[in-house]
């Protein structure tokens, strides 16, 4: 049976720098949301226009477009043996839609880690961030620099700070996830799968704690 793993968390949790620490350790392919809407935000797509309307301001991005683009990418052969989800799903209709298409594929979700970290560390965290142009990988100024500023540890590529990590667009993401994505650790609660990790610890750690927490095959 196919495993499929939901990263869970406010913005800004660390589920990306997580996802990508875990994700060769799980053999599962690592699927951002972000990452998808910001490639084709990128390429110029229709689908990237449209979700660059929603994210500017730091909003969802509406729930039918959202799970037609996962739909797609969890059915690529490299989903074959399940997938490492990062911010999907981030609605209880995503999470409903999600849970009836892993059927669908023999599967469902077998653990939501639940990346816990404070309100007041999320801001800093997310205004700090700085992101690879050519794969998304991420660093922090303070908390995990790269070697040489401005240039990505693993492809050299340069980094940039999202235009979605400013302070005010920070603070609409921090209440959308209070109101829209909250409801999701009661869903995944009451279905059993939910793990709390401290997130608030270095990320080293949030590691160990994340893989400790996942169920060994
Ligand atoms: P998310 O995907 O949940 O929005 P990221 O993984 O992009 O979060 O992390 C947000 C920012 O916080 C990044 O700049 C990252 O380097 C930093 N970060 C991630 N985990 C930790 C941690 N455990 N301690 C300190 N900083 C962290
Ligand atoms: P972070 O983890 O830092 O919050 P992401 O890269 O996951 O940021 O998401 C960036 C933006 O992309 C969100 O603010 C939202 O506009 C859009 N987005 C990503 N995933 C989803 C989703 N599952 N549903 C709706 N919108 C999404």
């Amino acid at each position: 049976m196919p495993a499929y793993i939901v990263l869970f968390g406010p913005p800004g949790a660390g589920k990306g720098t997580q996802a990508q620490a875990i994700s060769q350790k799980l053999s599962l392919p690592h699927i951002s949301s972000g990452d998808i809407f910001r490639e084709n935000l990128k390429s110029h797509t229709e689908l990237g226009k449209l979700a660059e309307t929603y994210m500017s301001k730091g909003n969802l991005v509406p729930d039918d477009v959202t799970i037609a683009m996962i739909r797609e990418r969890l059915t690529r052969p490299d989903c074959k043996n399940g997938a490492l989800l990062d911010g999907f799903p981030r609605t209880v209709a995503q999470a409903d839609a999600l849970a009836a298409m892993l059927a669908e594929f023999q599967g469902g979700v077998n653990a939501v880690p639940f990346i816990n970290v404070p309100e007041a560390v999320l801001v800093e965290r997310l205004t700090g961030r700085w992101t690879c142009r050519a794969q998304g990988h991420i660093f922090h100024e303070k908390n995990n620099p790269p070697r040489i500023a401005g240039h990505c540890d693993f492809d050299g590529s340069e980094l940039y700070q999202r235009d979605d990590d400013k302070v005010e667009t920070v603070t609409n993401r921090i209440r959308v996830y209070f109101k829209q994505s909250g409801p999701l650790i009661e869903y995944y609660r009451q279905r059993g799968v939910l793990v709390e990790v401290d997130g608030a610890r270095p990320i080293e750690q949030v590691t160990e704690d994340l893989l400790a927490a996942l169920p060994t095959e």
